[in-house]
């Protein structure tokens, strides 16, 4: 199957409004290959639709994936929130959790993430920095909490309440 082949060689999918997809690195993708995958255009499309998230990231509001081929995981273009197909047991919030920490780690320990749907800039910080970004006006959200509310996969509207309410009692987000 396609979509396993380019998965083996290390080739990116990236998936674009629902509509469709681009590949990369380009280096990896031979005259035969490319040919492959216009002949089967219609068919790949068809299985990333059945793969990607059906809705808009809960984040920022994007509706733009990057399909990280050795993860099997999606990755909002836009702010970099991952996202899996089936609903992530407990070891993967965890494993989502470390991730995130990793990434902030990586951004010199926070983000700003501008966020469609809030309408708003928020801030995914690790937990040294929550005080200087609150100082400056940011809701902060910690690894943790951005890997619970991944689990929840609230719709933008549920999202925008549970900001509300973080925002109102600068509460921390907990799954049960
Ligand atoms: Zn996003």
């Amino acid at each position: 199957m396609l979509l396993q082949e380019l998965k083996t060689k290390g080739i990116e999918v990236i998936f674009l409004d629902g509509i469709y997809f681009k590949v990369s690195p380009k280096e990896k993708i031979t005259p035969e290959l490319m040919e492959e995958i216009t002949k089967q255009k219609q068919k790949i499309i068809q299985l990333l639709k059945q793969k990607a998230p059906a809705f808009t990231c809960p984040i920022c509001g994007n509706k733009k994936y990057k399909w990280n081929v050795s993860k099997d995981v999606w990755v909002c273009e836009s702010c970099g929130m991952l996202f899996k197909h089936a609903k992530d047991s407990d070891s993967d919030i965890k494993e989502l959790s470390r991730y995130l920490e990793e990434f902030l780690k990586q951004h010199r320990g926070y983000v700003l993430v501008k966020s469609e749907v809030l309408n708003e800039t928020i801030a995914w910080t690790l937990p040294a920095y929550i005080k200087h970004l609150q100082n400056k006006g940011y809701v902060c959200y910690l690894p943790e909490e951005l890997a619970c509310i991944r689990q929840l996969a609230p719709t933008p509207d549920a999202f925008r309440k549970i900001h509300m309410a973080k925002k109102m009692f600068e509460g921390k987000i907990t799954i049960q």
